[in-house]
C-alpha cells in the first residue's frame, strides 16, 4: 500500500471551545497532499468535557484527546513535556500548531526539545516540488517588514510551523464523518520547579473576531487609562487592542498586541488613538474596512492610511466620542 504522511495538528482550547485556528490548518493539512495522501491527526491537551468531535467533522482522521486535571490551566512546560512524548511516539512528518499566545510559546519549547526546526507565523504552506526539496514542507512567511516572502525547508523531522489565524479558510463541518475519539493518560502530570497557584485573568479581549477594535498606543499614559478605549470599544460591541508599545511597556498583554508580531486583524472599523502607525503596526491592521486615527501629531504615518483623522490630544477626542456614541444610540 502507498504511503501515507502524517500530519499533526496541536489544537488549543479557549473560552469558546476549541480555537477555530485548528479547523483552518485541518482544511490546509487536507490540501498538502493529493486526495487521501494525508492522515490527519489532532492533539488537545485539557480537562472537562469539550466538543472535540468537530475536529473530526472538520476532517481530521483521530482526535487524540490527552485529559487530565492538570491541563486545567495552560502550563507551557508541562504541555510541552506531554507533546513532546505524544510526538515521539506517534512520529508525524508535519506538525502545524496555531500561531496564538500559547502557540507562539509552545512551539519554539517543542522544536528545540525535539532538535528539530520551527518556521513561525507562516502563511502560507505547501509541498516542495524544488529537485533538491521535493516533498518536503515548503514553509512561507513574509520577512523583513513583509518586503519578501521566505520559502524554508527543514532538513529535520518533524517538520513544524507555527500558522498566523485566519490565513486560510476553515475546513466545512461534515456530520457524516466519522468520529474517531481517543481519550488518553498523560505522560507525566507534574514537571519539577514549576507549578501554577494561582490564576490572575488580567484585560483579556478576543480581537482576532472582533468587527470593531479600539487600540490605543504610547499616547496612552498609564494602565487605568485603558478603561478609556474600553470605554468606546463596548458601547460599539468591540473590544480593545494595543500597539507593541504599550505591551513592552506592561500595560497590556500580548493578546491584546496588533501588528506584525502580534494579531492580524481584519474589523469593520479600527479606532488608532496614540498610535503613530509605523510599518510593523500597520502589517496588522491595514485591512481594517474603516479606520479612524487620533494623533496630535498631524505627520504621523497613520492618517496616511486612515479614512478619517483627528488632530488632537486622545484624552479629549475620546470622552467626547463616548457621549457622541451614547447620545447616538439614545
Ligand atoms: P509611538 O511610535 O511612540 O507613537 C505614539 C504616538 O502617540 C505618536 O504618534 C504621538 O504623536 C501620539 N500621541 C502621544 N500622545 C498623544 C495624545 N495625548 N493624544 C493623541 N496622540 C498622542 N509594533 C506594533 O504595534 N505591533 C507589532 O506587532 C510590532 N512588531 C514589531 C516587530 C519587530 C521585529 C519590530 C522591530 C518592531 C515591532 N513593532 C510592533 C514596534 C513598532 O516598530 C513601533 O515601535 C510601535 O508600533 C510604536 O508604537 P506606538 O505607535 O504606540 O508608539
Amino acid at each position: 500500500m502507498e504511503q501515507r504522511h502524517k500530519i499533526l495538528i496541536l489544537a488549543e482550547l479557549c473560552e469558546g471551545g476549541v480555537h477555530k485556528v485548528a479547523y483552518e490548518l485541518i482544511g490546509k493539512a487536507l490540501e498538502l497532499y493529493p486526495s487521501g495522501k494525508s492522515v490527519v491527526e489532532c492533539l488537545i491537551l485539557g480537562n472537562g468535557e469539550p466538543d472535540v468531535a468537530e475536529l473530526c467533522r472538520r476532517g481530521a482522521e483521530t482526535v487524540y484527546y490527552m485529559k487530565d486535571p492538570a491541563f486545567e490551566e495552560p502550563e507551557e512546560q508541562l504541555y510541552k513535556e506531554n507533546i513532546c512524548a505524544f510526538i515521539r511516539e506517534h512520529e508525524p512528518e508535519i506538525v502545524l500548531i496555531g500561531a496564538t499566545s500559547l502557540g507562539r510559546s509552545l512551539g519554539p519549547r517543542i522544536a528545540a526539545a525535539l532538535r528539530t526546526g520551527l518556521t513561525a507565523d507562516c502563511t502560507q504552506l505547501q509541498i516542495s516540488t524544488e529537485e533538491k526539496t521535493a516533498g518536503k514542507l515548503e514553509q512561507i512567511r513574509p520577512a523583513f517588514s513583509d518586503n519578501i516572502l521566505a520559502h524554508i525547508v527543514t532538513g529535520t523531522m518533524p517538520q513544524m510551523a507555527t500558522v498566523r489565524y485566519k490565513e486560510f479558510p476553515e475546513a466545512v463541518s461534515d456530520k457524516s464523518r466519522e468520529v474517531n475519539i481517543k481519550v488518553i493518560k498523560p505522560y507525566r502530570t507534574e514537571v519539577s520547579g514549576c507549578r501554577i497557584t494561582r490564576v490572575y485573568r488580567e484585560l483579556q479581549e478576543n480581537i482576532q473576531d472582533a468587527q470593531v477594535i479600539v487600540a490605543g498606543g504610547r499616547g496612552i499614559r498609564k494602565k487605568e487609562d485603558l478603561a478609556l478605549l474600553k470605554e468606546l470599544a463596548d458601547l460599539l460591541g468591540g473590544q480593545v487592542g494595543v500597539s507593541r508599545a504599550l505591551v513592552d511597556a506592561g500595560l497590556a498583554g500580548s493578546s491584546m498586541q496588533v501588528g506584525y508580531s502580534g494579531n492580524r486583524v481584519k474589523p469593520a472599523l479600527y479606532i488608532a488613538c496614540g498610535i503613530s502607525g509605523a510599518p510593523q503596526h500597520l502589517a496588522g491592521m491595514k485591512e481594517s474596512d474603516v479606520v479612524i486615527a487620533v494623533n496630535t501629531d498631524p505627520s504621523a504615518p497613520i492618517f496616511s492610511i486612515c479614512d478619517y483623522g483627528y488632530v488632537g490630544d486622545l484624552y479629549q477626542i475620546l470622552p467626547q466620542m463616548i457621549e457622541d456614541v451614547k447620545a447616538w444610540k439614545g
